[in-house]
C-alpha cells in the first residue's frame, strides 16, 4: 500500500502535487502581474433606483484576460485565488479601483453608490477591518458611498468573528448587502445575526416573477420583510421591460441587470451615467 496512493503509484502522485504546486506559485505571479499591467480589470454594472429614477450606482466586477488562456471567468479565479492565499491582496487591489472610480462619479454631482464584494474566505479576517479601514483613510473617501456586498451562500468559517468585522465596517459607514439572497440554506438566520443594509435578490427568483406566481409571492413578501427590518432591497439579474415593471410594482427599491446595463468599462458606464435619461434602454 505504501507505493500506492488514489490507486496510483507514488511518483505519480508526487508528479502531480509538484505541477499543482507550479501551477499555484504561477497563478499568484500572474494576479500579481495582472494588477500591475491591466489583465485585470473592473467591469461595472449599473443600478437603476425606482424612486429616483435614475442610475444610482454599479456593482464592481472583476475581469481577467488572460493574455495565454483568454478570458477567465470571475468565479473560478476568484476561487483559485482563495486557494493560493491571494484573495486579500486581490480584494484590497479592487477596493482601490472601485474607490477610483466611486470619487470620479460623485464628482459629477449626483451621489453614486459603488458596490464591491467581498469574499467569505475573508469576511472573517482579523485583517480585514484594519486594512480597509487604512485604505479609505489614506483615499479619504466617504466610507457611505461604498457598499460591501457578502455572499450568502458561501459558508462562513468564523462566524462570530464575521460578525464582528462586518459591525465595524458597518460603524465605519459602508453599506452592507447580502449578496445571492434566498439561495443560501441559513436566509432567516443570516438576517437575523448579519449586520445588513440591502438585500439582493438573486436572479434564480427575479428572472421568474412574470411566467411564475411563486416568484413572485416570494419576491413580494421578501420586499416586505427588508423594509420591516429598515433595509432596502436590490433585484439582480433584470432581462426584459416586463421584469422591470413588475419589480417596481413589488417594491424594490433598485434594480441590476442586462436590460438596465450589462457590466461594462468605466468609460462606458460614465457617459451611460451622465448621458440623458440616465442611460435606461427605453426611457433615453
Ligand atoms: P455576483 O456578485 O452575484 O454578480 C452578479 C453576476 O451576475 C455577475 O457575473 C453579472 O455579470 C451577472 N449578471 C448581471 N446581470 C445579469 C443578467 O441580467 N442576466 C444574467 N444572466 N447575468 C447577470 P460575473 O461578473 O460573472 O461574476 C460572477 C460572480 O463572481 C459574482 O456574482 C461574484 O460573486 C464574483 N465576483 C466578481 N467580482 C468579484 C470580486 O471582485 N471579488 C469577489 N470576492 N467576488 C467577485
Ligand atoms: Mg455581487
Ligand atoms: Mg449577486
Ligand atoms: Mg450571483
Amino acid at each position: 500500500s505504501e507505493a500506492l496512493r488514489d490507486g496510483r503509484p507514488v511518483e505519480l502522485f508526487q508528479a502531480d502535487r509538484l505541477a499543482n504546486a507550479a501551477w499555484e506559485l504561477s497563478l499568484l505571479a500572474r494576479i500579481d502581474e495582472g494588477m500591475r499591467n491591466g489583465d485585470i480589470w473592473l467591469a461595472y454594472q449599473p443600478q437603476w433606483d425606482y424612486r429616483e429614477n435614475r442610475i444610482s450606482g454599479a456593482e464592481a466586477l472583476i475581469r481577467w484576460n488572460d493574455p495565454v488562456r483568454g478570458p477567465i471567468r470571475p468565479d473560478e479565479f476568484i476561487l483559485q485565488a482563495e486557494r493560493a492565499g491571494r484573495i486579500d491582496a486581490l480584494t484590497y487591489w479592487v477596493l482601490e479601483q472601485a474607490i477610483g472610480a466611486a470619487e470620479e462619479f460623485n464628482a459629477i454631482g449626483r451621489r453614486f453608490q459603488t458596490s464591491i464584494n467581498l469574499s467569505a474566505q475573508l469576511v472573517d479576517k482579523p485583517g480585514l477591518v484594519s486594512s480597509m479601514a487604512e485604505i479609505v483613510r489614506r483615499r479619504g473617501i466617504d466610507c457611505r458611498l461604498l457598499t460591501v456586498e457578502v455572499t450568502e451562500t458561501a459558508s462562513l468559517h468564523d462566524r462570530p468573528a464575521a460578525i464582528r468585522n462586518l459591525r465595524e465596517l458597518q460603524a465605519m459607514g459602508f453599506r452592507l448587502s447580502i449578496d445571492d439572497f434566498g439561495t443560501g440554506e441559513a436566509s432567516l438566520l443570516y438576517l437575523a445575526e448579519l449586520p445588513s443594509d440591502e438585500l439582493k435578490i438573486d436572479r434564480q427568483f427575479v428572472s421568474r416573477i412574470v411566467h411564475h406566481e411563486r416568484e413572485r409571492h416570494i419576491v413580494r413578501s421578501t420586499v416586505k420583510l427588508a423594509h420591516a427590518l429598515g433595509q432596502t432591497v436590490v433585484a439582480e439579474g433584470i432581462e426584459d421591460l416586463p421584469t422591470f415593471d413588475l419589480l417596481r410594482k413589488l417594491g424594490c427599491d433598485a434594480g441590476q441587470g442586462y436590460y438596465i446595463g450589462r457590466p461594462e468599462t468605466f468609460a462606458q458606464l460614465r457617459s451611460r451615467y451622465t448621458a440623458k435619461g440616465g442611460g435606461l434602454r427605453g426611457t433615453a
